[in-house]
């Protein structure tokens, strides 16, 4: 855990909020907070907040009943101050004081979790305003959102990170493996969804985040996720499954099968199509290419053979501690790759009222090129 989690990274947090202008990050449950402490917090309507100062000395302000959980979590290593405010306390007021103190003078501008409560937030908010006592200079504008410095700290991946992440494609292809065990014709989405997300726990996943079946015509609609419509024979079904691991790192891979006889002549057509632009995208991975070319080398071969109008969604995201997460590939983002970005990339073809498919792979760019974390056969699978 302490490859995954070293303790160096609440100092480089600090010097890159400082270099953002910002006097500090506050940090609630949530992604941003295990990256820099390797603490699992509940997200609860008492606060619990990483106090990053551009300055000074990091301080975690829990509730009371949490402190021991906190301290027996890899904060208990990191030697920084773990404050448990008790359930009479203002834990606003705290975290205000005690960041005031930290910086030894009222604070400026300070980044949340882009995922704080807003109930948390504008409390913060207000206790800040408080503190700085000056309407005029205080008040919203000292609140930022924390993410771009975040971003740049979480976007490449560590070796230890790209580990953990092929763990979890290991763990997600092992389900993907033993998919003839419940997709069958007469079976509903339902059923098969609810066995499939048993096995995400069963092969390596703390928790599953979302089971997709779609079949027949459910398959045209990307974000589907389970009905109660009854597998028939020759349906194209879209599987889109992902789980997060106990070190936190997430999985998410998709597969299109046909089960029970063949399939529509023009879906095994454009699921031809579909191979190669995906092939296509991996194959464009590499450092210094942009995001937007990488959607644009999927895209092209879709387009190139008609179905340019059927690929209703980007091509990709970035996946980490959340399952979606910077660099996003998709046009107009100019971003260029480098070693330890890992990304989804997952075009689609998608023919209303009819059928869809998409495959999906993460994969992280390397100093050679695009390497898959996710190895399951990508040609068309004809279930019995
Ligand atoms: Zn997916
Ligand atoms: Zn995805």
């Amino acid at each position: 855990m302490t490859a995954l989690y070293p303790p160096d990274r609440l100092g480089r947090a600090q010097r890159a909020a400082a270099e953002a202008g910002l006097d500090a990050l506050l940090l609630t449950p949530g992604a941003d907070l295990r990256y820099l402490t390797g603490y699992v917090a509940m997200p609860l309507e008492r606060l619990t907040c990483l106090v990053v100062p551009a300055t000074g000395d990091p301080l975690l302000v829990v509730p009371l009943l949490e402190r021991p959980a906190a301290l027996a979590s890899p904060v208990g290593r990191l030697g920084i101050e773990v404050l448990g405010w008790a359930e009479a306390d203002d834990p606003f007021a705290l975290v205000a004081d005690r960041l005031r103190a930290a910086l030894g003078r009222p604070s400026g501008p300070v980044g949340l979790a882009n995922r704080m409560w807003a109930e948390h937030a504008l409390r913060l908010q207000a206790a800040l305003s408080r503190d700085t006592r000056s309407p005029a200079s205080g008040g919203a504008g000292q609140i930022t959102l924390a993410g771009p410095v975040m971003r740049e700290l979480r976007i490449r991946k560590s070796a230890a990170e790209v580990a953990a992440l092929r763990r979890a494609g290991q763990a997600i292809d092992r389900v993907h493996d033993r998919i003839a065990e419940w997709l069958r014709v007469g079976r509903t989405e339902a059923e098969v969804g609810r066995d499939i997300a048993d096995a995400i726990v069963a092969e390596g996943h703390v928790r599953a985040d979302f089971v997709i079946v779609g079949s027949g015509p459910n398959g045209a609609s990307p974000h589907h996720e389970l009905s109660g419509r009854v597998i028939e024979a020759a349906d194209a079904v879209v599987v889109d499954i992902g789980g997060t691991t106990a070190e936190g790192y997430c999985s998410d891979e998709t597969r299109t099968y046909v089960v029970g006889g063949e399939p529509d002549p023009e879906f095994a057509r454009y699921y031809a199509v579909l191979r190669q632009a995906q092939d296509a995208a991996c194959a464009a991975i590499k450092p210094g290419a942009t995001c937007e070319s990488i959607d644009a080398a999927a895209r092209d071969v879709i387009a190139d053979a008609g179905y340019g109008e059927y690929f209703v969604h980007r091509t990709g995201h970035g996946i980490g501690l959340e399952g979606h997460e910077d660099p996003y590939l998709v046009a107009g983002n100019t971003e260029a790759l480098e070693p330890g970005m890992a990304f989804s990339v997952e075009p689609g073809i998608y023919l209303p009222g009819r059928h869809g498919a998409r495959i999906e792979d993460i994969c992280v760019c390397t100093e050679e090129g695009g390497e898959r974390l996710n190895l399951v056969r990508r040609d068309l699978i004809i279930l019995d």
